[in-house]
Parts: structure tokens; C-alpha cells; sequence
């Protein structure tokens, strides 16, 4: 085992990486093995996908099972072996199909087939014994002795970007949006993955590409969005229970909290949102279901004691699972991706043994007293007060703009967020987005020029609307993104917020504040690449940090 993709992995004597026994997240070995086999697939599938694409020939089923295959991988997403292995067997079927399609379309076209190399030639064992000694050849730093930590760390920043890619296109495709373009990103950058690049130069250009089209999957993501469930507007959500039986839906997934919506209407069961799932509100088409009681409980992190709290089952959607307690561990569904040893698995939205376990357990007996909280300022909601706020930056009532984005996690250095956020001058305006708000959205921000300070824009999956914000105010401003009165100061956790920084790197975003510590897999000489080239700062103190934006922008 070897596993540094996420900000939680360990560091010892031997350097960072989650490298033996049982991972930070919980991920055992096997199934961290396990999932090196499966990503070492999806580059040969990607091998066969980008043939068949030259000869003009179209793969969706491949492209959809790239996605949902990258997704499983994600941290905090799925640790069941079992689910493994059986991924890894449909990997070997659609390489095998993609490999007879191709030399098909070459017979076809009188063109004598490739015989491929490397992933695509991959046979996978047949016991596990077999496919753990498989998997010591093809894991994330395989090759380091010859590449070198630097080419790894390239390898491994491509790598971890594309599942964060994944992730949001799969969520998007749920909901009927595809973009060829993305299918075509990924399976190029898994191809170039494929052939185990060296030159790092042309990696970094790869890097940003693959961050082009993590921006083109996050604005699918939010077209399949806004257009099924309407453009999310402010409003108040409710942080306490109401009296009845009622079901947690935790995640990121809005078509699955649609879907238990749907098969719940009129059942008497309230059903509350937990964690990322929070901005949901903020949309009129979910809003609309009057048995969406509320929200329960805050990040991710605190899902141990949230959920044994909770009086009925939970369902979790998509990342962010940890180990379920065993007080709970029996009140836990899990959808797609997401797997745990044991855990009941829902398909086809089949929610009846939710609904089961519902009206089995106890419920909340009483209403609490009415606490709330605003939500529902994606793009469109802030972009309707852009005038006011326009008017105010120029008649200097607001001096800045602080993005405090990203995803929120265990360590205690994450109190920089909070802390940086609490020590805004009144004069400057904090939006936020992913679940690192988490241990400071209840605060009371108060107003700026007849504005809420703090706005909250959604989910880590909605880091499309701040950049959609940030380029309104560049064009209203006659500037450019980097000449806005905007700090962006970013949490990151996982590998989404990889794919998102790419996205900024991507779109020429300078001087992000990034912590609470740097990616492990980027070594020093690729750290001072991204210092030198954007400007990307480690955070330091928040007195400091804030000192520095707002000279900045004051020069
Ligand atoms: Fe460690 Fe993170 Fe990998 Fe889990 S996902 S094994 S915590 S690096």
C-alpha cells in the first residue's frame, strides 16, 4: 500500500504517504491495492477508448464506467474490497470489448490494429493473492527509482485531478448532462498516464489541460443542476428537527436526494440533509418537497457522533463516508460509488428498506425551537445584486472579496479558516463554498452596504459559480480576475479541490492562499514551479495573510 492523494495522509520518518496497515481515511491495504489495479485498467481502457475515438467511433458505456470506476476511488468514497474486485473484473470485460470493437474498426477500415503496450495488455489474476503482487508493479509510485520524485509528483497531481474530474462529471451525467469534450479530457489524460510520461514540462501543460476540462464538467455539473432543480435562490434553512420519523441524506449527490425525495412524498417521513448536501436547499425544485425538514449536524468530520445522534437512517450519496461507528453502523445505506464492508448498498433507487428502517426507529419526538440558517447564493442569486455591490466596491463601502473555499477535515490547523474568516475587516465580504465553512457559517456576519457579509455559494461541486461570480465582477470591473479586490483562500482535503485548482491554475488565477498544508505528492522543486509560475502561496498566519491581501489590493 502506498496512498498520498488526500491532506489527511500520514507523515513519518520515511516521508508522507499512508504506507502500510490501514490508511488515515480508514482504507485498509487491500482495498488501497486494490484500487491501484483498477486505476491501472481504466488507463489501458482509456488506450483502447482513444483509438476507437480516432476511427470515429464513439464509447459512451466506456466513458461513463471511467468516470464511476475513478469516482470509487476517491477519498473517503468506497473501502469495500469486495465492490473491488468486482470493478476490476468489468474493467478487464470493457478493455476486452473496447480491444474487439478496435480491431473491428480497423478491419473496417483496412488498417492493420495497433498491438498495444503497457495497461491495455494488463491481465488481472484471478485470486487475490494474486492481484495484491499485481498491484506492488503498477501503484502510484511505481518507476520512482528511474523517474524520480518529481516526475511521480507530476504522474500523481494528473492523476489525483482527474478523479476530482470524475467526480463532478459523474454527478452531472446522473442528471443527462454529458460533454464530449470532458469524456474525451479524461480518457487523454488517463492515455497519457498510460504511457508513464517523463518530460515534465509537457506534464504541467497536461496538468492544465486536464484543468480546461474540469472546468468544462463543473459548468456541466451546474447546467444538469440549475436546469433540473431551477437556480439556486437565498433561502432559510432550517438547523433544528421537526417532530417525526426521518431519514439523513449525507454526500454531494442532488439527483439521489431527489430521487429519496420522490419515493418519500407523502410517507410522513421528513428527510434532512447533512454535510455537503446543505446548499440543496438553496434550489426551488427541492425546496418545493415540504418533507425536506432541514439540516442536520456540519462536516463531514463529525459524522461519528452526528450520525449515532441521529434517531433514524442515514443514506450517504457520494464522498465523504468514514468508518461507521458500530452504534450506528446498521442505520447506514450507501449509494453508487460509495461502499463499506457490510453496509446495505440502495440500487436503483429502490429506497424501501430506508424507508423501513424510517419508520422502525424512534424519530425526533418533539419540534425544536426554529433556528436557520441562509443559503442559495450560486452565481445567479449574487450576480442579481451585482449592481449593489458594484456600487458599493466604487463608493469604497466594500473593500474586498474573500473567497474561503475548499473542504473541510480533522486537523486542528483547519481553525486558520475560521479564524481567518472571523478576522475579515467589516468592510470586506466572505463567500464561501465546500464544507470548510463549516465552523463558521452560524456566526453572525452582518451586513455590508445593505449585503449579508457572508455569502454562501454551495457545495465544493460549486466551485463553478465562484469563478462564474469572479468573471462578472472582472468584466463589470474592466479588469481582469487577478486585479479584482479577491483573495481566494483554499482549503483543500481531496481530490476535487485538486481538479478545481487546476481549473484556477487553468484560467490564469494568481496568489491562491492554499493550506492548511501542501500536497505530499508535490515534491520542493515542483512546489517552487507553481510558486514561481502562480504565484500559489502556503497559507501562514491569519494576522499576516490578511495583512498581505489586503495590501495587495490597496497597491
Ligand atoms: Fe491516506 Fe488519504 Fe490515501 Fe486515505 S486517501 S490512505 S488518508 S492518503
Amino acid at each position: 500500500m502506498f496512498c498520498f492523494q488526500c491532506e489527511q495522509t500520514r507523515h513519518g520518518k520515511a516521508g508522507a504517504g499512508c504506507a502500510t496497515g490501514t490508511g488515515a481515511c480508514g482504507k485498509d491495504e487491500v482495498t488501497s491495492d486494490l484500487q491501484d489495479l483498477l486505476i491501472h485498467q481504466l488507463k489501458g481502457i482509456a488506450q483502447y477508448r482513444g483509438r476507437l475515438a480516432a476511427l470515429g467511433h464513439a464509447e459512451a458505456a466506456a466513458d461513463s464506467f471511467l468516470l464511476f470506476a475513478m469516482f470509487t476511488t476517491l477519498t473517503n468514497v468506497n473501502f469495500d474490497r469486495a465492490r473491488f474486485v468486482a470493478l476490476i473484473g468489468e474493467a478487464a470485460h470493457m478493455r476486452d470489448r473496447l480491444r474487439a470493437a478496435y480491431e473491428a474498426a480497423c478491419r473496417d477500415e483496412g488498417v492493420e490494429p495497433e498491438v498495444l503496450a503497457g495497461p491495455a495488455a494488463f491481465v488481472p489474476a484471478t485470486t487475490l493473492p494474486e492481484l495484491l503482487a499485481q498491484a506492488a508493479a503498477v501503484g502510484v509510485r511505481a518507476g520512482i527509482e528511474t523517474a524520480g520524485p518529481d516526475v511521480i509528483g507530476l504522474r500523481a497531481l494528473l492523476l489525483y485531478g482527474l478523479k476530482g474530474v470524475a467526480a463532478y462529471a459523474w454527478h452531472a451525467e446522473r442528471l443527462g448532462e454529458r460533454r464530449a469534450g470532458v469524456a474525451d479530457g479524461v480518457a487523454h489524460a488517463l492515455e497519457v498516464l498510460a504511457g508513464d510520461p517523463t518530460d515534465l514540462e509537457a506534464m504541467l501543460k497536461e496538468a492544465l489541460a486536464l484543468g480546461q476540462c474540469n472546468f468544462a464538467a463543473m459548468e456541466a455539473l451546474d447546467a444538469a443542476n440549475t436546469g433540473t432543480f431551477g437556480s439556486p435562490v437565498p433561502t432559510a434553512v432550517r438547523l433544528s428537527a421537526r417532530a417525526g420519523k426521518a431519514i439523513l441524506v449525507s454526500g454531494h449527490d442532488l439527483a439521489d436526494l431527489a430521487a429519496l425525495l420522490e419515493a418519500t412524498r407523502g410517507s410522513g417521513i421528513n428527510v434532512y440533509t447533512h454535510g455537503e448536501l446543505l446548499p440543496a436547499h438553496g434550489y426551488p425544485k427541492l425546496s418545493g418537497y415540504p418533507h425536506l425538514a432541514g439540516t442536520y449536524g456540519g462536516a463531514w468530520q463529525n459524522q461519528q457522533s452526528e450520525f449515532a445522534a441521529f434517531p433514524g437512517p442515514i443514506v450517504m450519496t457520494s464522498n465523504c463516508l468514514i468508518e461507521p461507528d458500530p452504534t450506528y453502523r446498521d442505520r447506514v445505506f450507501t449509494l453508487g460509488p460509495v461502499g463499506w464492508p457490510g453496509l446495505r448498498h440502495i440500487v436503483g433507487d429502490d429506497f424501501a428498506p430506508v424507508m423501513r428502517a424510517a419508520r422502525a426507529l424512534p424519530g425526533f419526538a418533539a419540534d425544536e425551537g426554529v433556528h436557520t440558517i441562509t443559503v442559495g447564493f450560486g452565481h445567479d442569486a449574487v450576480l442579481g445584486v451585482a449592481e449593489a455591490v458594484i456600487a458599493a466596491v466604487k463608493a469604497g463601502a466594500l473593500r474586498h472579496f474573500f473567497l474561503i473555499g475548499g473542504c473541510d477535515g480533522e486537523r486542528p490547523g483547519r481553525n486558520y479558516f475560521t479564524e481567518f474568516a472571523e478576522r475579515v475587516p467589516a468592510d470586506a465580504m466572505v463567500l464561501t463554498l465546500g464544507c470548510a465553512k463549516y465552523r463558521f457559517n452560524t456566526h453572525d456576519f452582518g451586513t455590508v452596504a445593505g449585503l449579508p457579509r457572508l455569502l454562501d455559494i454551495g457545495q465544493c461541486n460549486d466551485s463553478y459559480s465562484a469563478v462564474m461570480i469572479a468573471q462578472a465582477l472582472a468584466g463589470a470591473f474592466g479588469c481582469g480576475v487577478n486585479d479584482l479586490p479577491l483573495t481566494l483562500v483554499v482549503s483543500w482535503f481531496e481530490q476535487k479541490a485538486v481538479a478545481v485548482l487546476l481549473t484556477l491554475l487553468a484560467l490564469g488565477v494568481r496568489n491562491i492562499r492554499l493550506g492548511p498544508t501542501l500536497p505530499a505528492f508535490l515534491t520542493p522543486a515542483l512546489l517552487d514551479v507553481l510558486v514561481s509560475r502562480f504565484g500559489i502561496q502556503p497559507i501562514g498566519t491569519v494576522e499576516a495573510d490578511l495583512e498581505a491581501a489586503l495590501h495587495r489590493a490597496a497597491a
